[in-house]
């Protein structure tokens, strides 16, 4: 195993990483911008080093910085994380050619799977199924006619170079191609410099499941299984969970021989995602392979029970994978919601400011990925993610009953954050049946994001602004403590998290 692994990444990820160290007994080193002088993961690393102002094109995003980093702090291997540098295969050459080793998979796997094109071509090479659709950008609107023709309305075009939803545009009738063309172009070459489009049949209606891989350099490649990703956002996931209610053990095993496929021909090794779409007859068609861990891992790790960051470094490091593919079998039910710093009662406006007060759920089955402290500033520098919280219980619909009780332990104050949307997720009908797709979200999303007000919370609300109220009048202070009081901040006015429970709620003024 490495003595030093350098961590070029930040937030809930780069603590992520370094925990997974500390229980390994691999030191760990942290890189940090300006910005996150005061983060946790530059605190929680056994070494830190600034590496530049907050833009992350000026710190995270300098590989050539923290391989030097690296090289000087005596590091062996750099892990990247998911974001950032973990799907550049310059940088995963950068760093083997330097002498040290990118925890991740080689980097001609990440070109193979880096254009949706190529990989499309490989994917069919092996015999994955794909969506319909070709395998090269279009020349023009007239091409993309007639190849749309071939597979009927409705078609989505995609950048080849895509990610993040961006350059994706559905499109539903002939007459609309030729704009929709030039828009998604112009998309794709804005956000990736790259305008190479080409198309695909739209399937209506289907769930995102993928299917985790986990290979090593000995020739072992396994999958651990599938983790459905339907609620989605403008083609971002906000909630995943495994296993899905629509995989059963004989399509798990289809799908996972599929992915385990698909790894082989691109040569991989270390941990990876086949995201495929599932439609309503049960077929599935390949989307893409992301070459790196993924933000929604810990839902496998919960039912597979392992620890799949140490199984990257262990991989990295030359281990041999110890399991066959027999020894997963899915146990229980994980849900994870990510907790954003955006307001969803206002279209998921990203939300600015100090967290002045934080109170981690706990309790049987509970975990908590978070990057943010009370006392954190949450800026406009970085992605607005700041936690997961994953529940594991034996069912899923304990694991739902779970996922509600630890959301509503949580509280984050001073900013808006996305943990009463998940409420509202958690109690629809139609979620709690597992009767979703990708379009599920954005059909529900009025419903959805429409403030809460529980009936426990608005009570103790409505008591705290008569205590505030009170206090006022009297001049006096109002002291916190006694069963379910909120603490208030350090170094504050000690009424002031009553103050800020019956704000928030609406039932005293900002
Ligand atoms: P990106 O790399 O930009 O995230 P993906 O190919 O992974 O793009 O697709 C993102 C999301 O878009 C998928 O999870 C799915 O919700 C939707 N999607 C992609 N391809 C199709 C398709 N052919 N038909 C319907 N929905 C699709």
């Amino acid at each position: 195993m490495f003595s030093k692994v350098l961590v070029a990444n930040r937030g809930e990820i780069a603590l992520r990483v370094i925990r997974a160290c500390q229980e390994l007994g691999v030191r760990t080193v942290a890189v940090y911008s300006e910005a996150d002088a005061h983060a946790p993961h530059v605190r929680e690393a056994d070494e830190a080093v600034l590496v530049g102002p907050p833009p992350s094109s000026q710190s995270y995003l300098v590989g050539e910085r923290l391989i030097e980093v690296a090289q000087r702090v005596g590091a062996e291997a750099i892990h990247p994380g998911y974001g950032f540098l973990s799907e550049r295969a310059w940088f995963a050459r950068a760093v083997r050619d330097a002498g040290l080793v990118f925890v991740g998979p080689p980097a001609e796997a990440i070109e193979a799977m880096g254009s949706k094109t190529a990989a499309r071509q490989l994917a069919i090479a092996a015999g994955v199924p794909v969506v319909p659709g070709n395998t090269e950008g279009v020349k023009d609107a007239d091409e993309a006619i007639a190849i749309a023709e071939t597979y009927g309305f409705p078609v989505l075009l995609k950048a080849a170079a895509g990610g993040g939803g961006k350059g994706m545009r559905i499109v539903r009738a002939k007459d609309e191609l030729a704009a929709a063309l030039e828009s998604a172009r112009r998309e794709a070459r804005n956000a990736f410099g790259d305008d190479a489009v080409y198309l695909e049949k739209y399937i209506e209606g289907p769930r995102h499941v993928e299917i985790q891989v986990l290979a090593d350099q000995h020739g072992t490649v396994l999958h651990l299984g599938e983790r459905e990703c339907s609620v989605q956002r403008r083609h971002q996931k906000m909630i995943e969970e495994a296993p899905s209610v629509a995989v059963t053990p004989e399509l798990r095993a289809r799908m996972g021989a599929t992915a385990v496929a698909a790894a082989r021909a691109a040569g991989y090794v270390n941990a990876g995602t086949c995201e495929f779409l599932l439609d309503r007859d049960g077929q599935y068609y390949f989307l893409e392979m992301n070459t790196r861990i993924q933000v929604e891992h810990p839902v496998t790790e919960l039912v597979m029970g392992l620890d799949l960051v140490q199984w990257q470094l262990r991989v990295a490091a030359g281990e041999k994978l110890p399991f066959a593919q027999k020894d997963f079998t899915p146990r229980g039910w994980a849900i994870e919601c990510r907790i954003t710093s955006e307001d969803p009662s206002n279209g998921f406006l990203p939300s600015t400011g100090r967290i002045d007060y934080l109170h981690l759920p706990g309790g049987p089955g509970v975990r908590w990925d978070g990057g943010i402290e009370a006392g954190s500033e949450v800026g406009l520098h970085y992605d607005p993610m700041l936690a997961k919280l994953i529940v594991h219980a034996p069912t899923r619909a304990l694991a739902i009953a779970r996922m509600k009780r630890a959301l509503l332990e949580l509280t984050i104050d001073g900013i808006e954050t996305s943990r009463g949307f998940h409420l509202r997720v958690m109690d629809d009908p139609e979620f709690q049946r597992g009767d979703i797709s990708i379009q599920w979200l954005e059909q529900h999303l009025g419903a959805l994001t429409a403030p809460r007000h529980d009936a426990e919370t608005v009570r103790v609300a409505a008591i705290a602004a008569a205590l505030v109220a009170d206090a006022e009048r009297t001049g006096g202070r109002v002291s916190s403590g006694g069963p379910g009081a909120p603490s208030a901040p350090a170094g504050s006015e000690p009424m002031s998290a009553w103050a800020a429970l019956a704000r928030r709620e609406g039932l005293r003024p900002a």
